[in-house]
């Protein structure tokens, strides 16, 4: 029997209430993608796609559908319940960083680390490698100011990995980057994707949705 897909959505809306008047920003999407994929979620601008990676991240709900991880149907989970999962099984990497600007690189890879049962000093190890293998290791000391963009993405992408989550989803993570940098963070993601981890990008950029090796049209809240 084939396991089941990493990510199943299944028929899924999203409809926010705006001065009363419903207003769909997903229809009826329908999308699977197996662990192991590197995935682009590539449409123009307001067309749904990071309201599509909320749900997907289980930052937000669908209003109807269903959405299965790992087989597992996550809409009878509380908040907690939740969250819990996200911090275990998915990182984050946003097109603004979200550095904390006080906080040394090192720091701010330890983040995810607060609600870790790992010990402290695993945890540093496991920071100071990432940061290694996202080409860093010079930098570990040096504040959020103190780094390029490209060098700040780099870090963000290093914190996403820090709880070994077997899922990294990026929203725009190019999109303040310049093309040659941005060609570079993306190269940085392939070669993470080809250490196994599955990896979803939304962009409405082309360049930056050609790294991936799987490009799906979302459209006015509808997928090809
Ligand atoms: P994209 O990431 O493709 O630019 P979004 O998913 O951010 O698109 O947004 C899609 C549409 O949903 C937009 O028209 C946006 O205004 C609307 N939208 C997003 N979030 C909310 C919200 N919390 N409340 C109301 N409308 C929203
Ligand atoms: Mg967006």
């Amino acid at each position: 029997m084939p396991s089941d897909p990493l990510i199943r959505l299944e028929h899924v809306d999203k409809t926010y209430r705006i001065a009363e008047t419903p207003t769909a920003v997903l229809r009826d999407v329908s999308l699977e993608i197996g662990a192991g994929e590197f995935v682009a979620l590539q449409g123009p601008s307001g067309s749904g796609k990071s309201t599509l990676l909320h749900i997907i991240g289980l930052l937000d709900r669908p209003t109807a559908g269903r959405y299965l991880l790992r087989g597992r149907d996550v809409s009878g989970l509380s908040d907690d319940e939740l969250s819990g999962l996200r911090n275990q099984s998915i990182g984050f990497v946003f097109q603004s960083f979200y550095l904390i600007p006080y906080a040394t690189a090192l720091d701010n890879v330890l983040l995810p680390g607060l609600y870790s049962p790992a010990p402290q000093h695993q945890l540093r190890q496991r920071a100071e490698h990432l940061l290694a293998q996202v080409g860093l290791a010079d930098r570990m000391r040096h504040k959020p100011s103190q780094l390029s963009g490209g060098q700040q993405q780099r870090v963000a992408l290093a914190r996403a990995m820090l709880n070994d989550p077997d899922l990294i989803l990026a929203d725009e993570p190019t999109g303040q980057l310049d093309s040659k940098t941005s060609a570079e963070i993306m190269s940085l993601f392939a070669e993470v994707n080809a250490n196994g981890k599955t990896i979803i990008v939304v962009t409405h950029d082309e360049e930056t949705a050609s790294h991936a090796k799987r490009r799906v049209l979302v459209q006015d809240g509808t997928i090809a």
